[in-house]
């Protein structure tokens, strides 16, 4: 199936590793040119550098921190100088769990999640939505997680913004169509990305496991499935989203969870 996402441009959030790289990719091998941005300066724009060689598409790796409004701005800046002829895509998906109790959990970290899982894709979402319009419309897609509808115990604050953010992409999409942009948000399951292994690493050894007996042991206790999935598993998902073929799905939440949401 032809995807017709040949040239198109790509911004995504949290793009030098994990799920953020694994759809830099899935698009690049479509022909669709990327500006990724994250933290690491070095790991960003050697992810850009390698996708660049790879599909022989163009890449900007950007050192952005998209809790905070000014890196935000200085990064559309630089999209904007890379691509003056507009954008077609947005993903937001830079986040991270959390790990805290409601009792005593301080102001500062809500604002620091709350501007990290919502504010980020409120602020890029109204910067970018002119390059999209003059493209003639776009896609964004918001990557939540399952976490938004059923809660892990250990992260409230993860939960609580990811929720926030789906009913952020509802609102979005509803106003954005007029646009011609289409508005989607997606929320994972597993998927086995470095921010797990670094919880494996830290939680199998205080359980006295191994990472991947950590790791087997979540999925085979969550998700029907019994296995992570991979970033790729994901990101296809995502390609696919993207691509004029997913014209009619607009406002939708996606679980992509191998059949770990308890309920329908
Ligand atoms: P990783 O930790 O593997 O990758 C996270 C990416 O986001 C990195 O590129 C990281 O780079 C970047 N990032 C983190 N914080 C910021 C920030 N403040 N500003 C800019 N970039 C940032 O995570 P995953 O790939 O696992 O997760 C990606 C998204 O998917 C997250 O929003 C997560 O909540 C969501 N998700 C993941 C699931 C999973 O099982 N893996 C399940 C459900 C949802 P750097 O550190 O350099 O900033």
């Amino acid at each position: 199936m032809d995807l017709e996402l040949k040239d198109k441009i790509a911004v995504i959030t949290g793009g030098s590793k994990g799920i953020g790289e694994a759809v830099a990719r899935e698009l690049a091998r479509e022909g669709v040119h990327l500006a990724l941005c994250a933290r690491h300066k070095e790991e960003v724009e050697n992810t850009a550098r390698k996708i660049s060689e790879t599909f022989g598409v163009q890449a900007l790796g950007f050192a952005c921190d998209v809790s905070r409004l000014k890196d935000i701005e200085q990064f559309v800046e630089a999209v904007k100088n890379t691509y003056p002829e507009g954008v077609d895509i947005l993903i937001n998906n830079a986040g991270t769990g959390s790990a805290e109790k409601i009792i005593d959990a301080p102001d500062s970290r809500w604002q620091y999640y709350w501007d990290l899982h919502v504010m980020a894709a409120v602020r890029l979402s109204r910067l970018l939505a002119p390059l999209m319009q003059k493209r003639g419309g776009g896609v964004i897609i918001n990557n939540a997680s399952i976490c938004a509808r059923q809660p892990l115990d250990y992260e409230p604050i993860y939960n609580v913004t990811k929720a926030a953010l789906v009913m952020f992409s509802k609102c979005l999409a509803n106003e954005f169509i007029t646009y011609n942009i289409r508005v989607n948000c997606v929320s994972p399951g597993l998927i086995l990305t470095p921010d797990w292994y670094k919880t494996a690493n830290i939680v199998g050894k205080e359980k006295g496991m191994t990472p991947e007996e950590y790791l087997e042991n979540i999925a085979k206790e969550n998700a029907p499935i019994g296995r992570f999935a991979t970033p790729e598993e994901l990101a296809h998902f995502m390609v696919f989203l993207c691509s004029p073929k997913a014209s009619y799905c607009v406002g939708s939440n996606y679980y992509v969870d191998g059949g770990w949401l308890r309920v329908t």
